[in-house]
């Protein structure tokens, strides 16, 4: 049997109406307009085209945005100035920095510098440590929207056998940290492959849901899956173009094969890669109902 699609694009929408409403709530029980700054240096034009989205995002929502583009030859003091008096801005309750950076600037120091508090995309160590201790605060985007297409594709996690393939800071290990939480939407039993894991299938076949996240296309074909699983491909890798010129992108799951073998399958794309700036507004609402003294709604 055909696997169920999991769209990313229909929970995406989803979540954003719900957000909505609370943005417009907060902002009528206390006059706090969210805001999110983006901070953009050089003009790469994936880097460009991802804050464009995130600023279109934040008017969507009824959430503030200012961004802040740089030259390429901004240096790093001139940046950590920047990142200081955002740190102090009122108006500002997420500051994104978004990478990669140009050389001269060490990305540490910048990540650093950013008010943990402010930190929506949540790569300060602060916020990977209360990820770790479950206290999490602003879980990384990425992953966050992961958990939510697990939990709102109604794939069982408690006890739940699950495998993540791929052990990055930004993807892998997280979302392996957040699935072994005791709380619901996790308590899973959790196993993270990578490149020098030995017989990789062996883990993979035994997982009720499998989360890859590798960057290789075909890193899972569909000998390697359990009859039934859910797999969550996070990979986006570009292979060529299509007839239309475009680039054309493949996951890191050999998805025609593999969705005759699961239960429930995210496409490439259209799976994981909606959910990211859904959540980065999601923890964007989060920091201004926490500033304004308010409880938000649950990180995940
Ligand atoms: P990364 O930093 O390159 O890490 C890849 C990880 O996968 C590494 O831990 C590596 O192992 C492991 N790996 C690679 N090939 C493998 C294989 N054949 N078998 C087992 N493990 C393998 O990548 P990333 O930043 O986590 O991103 C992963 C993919 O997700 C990329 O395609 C990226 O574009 C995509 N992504 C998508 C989104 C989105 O919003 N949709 C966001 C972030 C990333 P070692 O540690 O041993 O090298």
């Amino acid at each position: 049997m055909t696997a169920e699609i999991i769209s990313g694009k229909d929970v995406a929408q989803a979540i954003r109406a719900e957000l909505a409403k609370e943005v417009a709530a907060l902002t009528q029980a206390r006059g706090v307009i969210p805001g999110l700054v983006t901070v953009l240096v050089g003009e790469d034009p994936a880097s460009v085209s991802y804050v464009t989205a995130k600023g279109k995002a934040c008017e969507e929502l009824g959430m503030r945005s200012f961004q802040h583009t740089l030259p390429a030859t901004t240096s790093e003091a001139e940046l950590l100035a920047l990142v200081d008096q955002l740190n102090r801005d009122d108006r500002v309750h997420g500051i994104l920095v978004q990478l990669p950076l140009p050389k001269q600037i060490n990305e540490s120091k910048v990540l650093l510098a950013i008010d943990p508090d402010k930190d929506v995309d949540g790569f300060h160590p602060v916020n990977v440590g209360r990820l770790m201790i479950g206290e999490e605060v602003f879980p990384p985007c990425t992953p966050a929207g992961i958990q939510e297409l697990i939990v709102r594709s109604g794939t069982p996690t408690d006890g739940a056998e699950l495998v993540v393939v791929g052990r990055s800071n930004i993807v892998g290990k997280p979302i392996a940290v957040m699935m072994l939480q005791k709380r619901a939407g996790a308590n899973a039993t959790v196993t993270v492959c990578h490149t020098r894991t030995k017989n990789m299938a062996e883990h993979t076949r035994r997982a009720s849901i499998l989360i890859v996240a590798a960057g290789k296309p075909k890193a899972v074909t569909a000998d390697m899956v359990r009859p039934g699983a859910t797999v969550i491909d996070v990979g986006v890798n570009r292979i060529g173009f299509s007839e239309s010129g475009k680039a054309r992108l493949v996951g890191d799951v050999d998805f025609e094969a593999v969705k005759e073998v699961a239960g429930k399958i995210t496409p490439v794309p259209g799976g994981v890669g909606p959910m990211t700036i859904t959540m980065l507004m999601r923890n964007t609402l989060r920091a201004a109902t926490l500033r304004s003294g308010g409880t938000p709604g649950p990180a995940g």
